[in-house]
């Protein structure tokens, strides 16, 4: 196991040149059946009901995520179409959908992840690929000449959460956080301060065009999408925080936060219970009242 390094650099081939990107003249659009769909030049999305990505290049294939029951088919497909070993298999983080059955391509590739990543991998015993190196803030791999960005902006969704960005190419995948206006079921696994200043840091980060969710059925063609979800995150944040100021309950704060000018986003009102809950749960641990205030965690009754 290498130890952990602020920055890591892989150069494996310097020999290979380019061509410079040309976008698709299209956004793709996939379905529920699995599938491969080219959104750049070097970068292709794989899956089913969830998106995880791998970029060819002359060099082999870099991995970004896994997919449950299709790994051995994607395996195939890879070697039908390109006849390229995959090099590394990058985890975006630990959540089991999102990296499932990589451990198919630990024959040629290298595990890699944030360095939090490991001990939830661990203890859940997740179904994937054990990451062999493990970086902290940034890490770059350039495999034939393609050079894949891997960025950590401290806890946002999990720990461990890195976003990957192939500049060349004008991509940025960022699976459950660059979701647009289709807010997260619960912030049970948000850092909710440390995301809003991701998300705004994510919204300006130069050269993206492409934005690749890991659920969205297409790709956000802006980064308008970290910018939706940080407008909604602030002001159910806001809202949450200002009426636990006032002394209200739970149960208070959830009939009077319900996000109803938020229309357009994709909610139900149970989904905006949840998001109350969770984010009165994170709240509650940011602060401490001046007067009184709960010793501890007050939640609404579930009837
Ligand atoms: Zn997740």
């Amino acid at each position: 196991m290498m130890s952990p390094t602020k920055t890591a650099l892989i150069a494996v081939s310097l020999l290979c040149t380019f061509t410079a990107t040309t976008a698709l003249a299209q956004t793709p659009v996939w379905t529920n059946q699995r599938s491969i769909n080219q959104i750049s030049e070097h970068v292709y999305r794989f899956g089913a009901t969830q998106n995880a990505m791998f970029i060819v290049t002359p060099a082999g294939i870099v991995l970004v995520d896994g997919s449950c029951d299709n790994m051995q088919w994607l395996k195939g497909e890879l070697k039908q179409r390109f006849n390229l070993p995959v090099k590394y298999a990058v985890m975006s983080h630990d959540h089991q959908s999102h990296i499932c059955d990589m451990d198919v391509f630990a024959d040629t590739a290298v595990g890699i992840a944030h360095v939090n990543m490991l001990p939830h991998v661990l203890r859940e015993k997740r179904k994937t690929i054990i990451p062999q190196v493990l970086f902290e803030d940034r890490m770059e791999i350039e495999l034939g000449g393609i050079k894949v960005a891997l960025i950590h902006l401290g806890p946002t969704h999990s720990d461990n959460m890195i976003y990957v960005h192939v500049p060349a190419d004008g991509v940025m995948f960022a699976p459950d956080f660059g979701r647009g206006r289709n807010i997260l079921p619960d912030f049970r696994d948000l850092d909710i301060h440390n995301a809003l200043k991701a998300l705004g840091t994510l919204e300006r980060w130069p050269d993206v065009r492409i934005v690749l969710e890991g659920h969205d059925k297409f790709t956000q063609t802006q980064q308008q999408a970290f910018g939706e979800f940080r407008r909604y995150l602030q002001a159910v944040r806001d809202r949450v925080l200002e009426r636990i100021v006032a002394g209200k309950s739970l149960s208070e704060i959830r009939k009077e936060v319900t996000m109803a000018d938020f229309k357009e986003f994709n909610q139900s009102p149970e989904r905006v219970l949840v998001h109350v809950d969770t984010t009165f749960d994170y709240l509650w641990r940011y602060r401490e009242p001046t007067i009184g205030g709960p010793q501890v965690p007050v939640r609404a009754p579930r009837d």
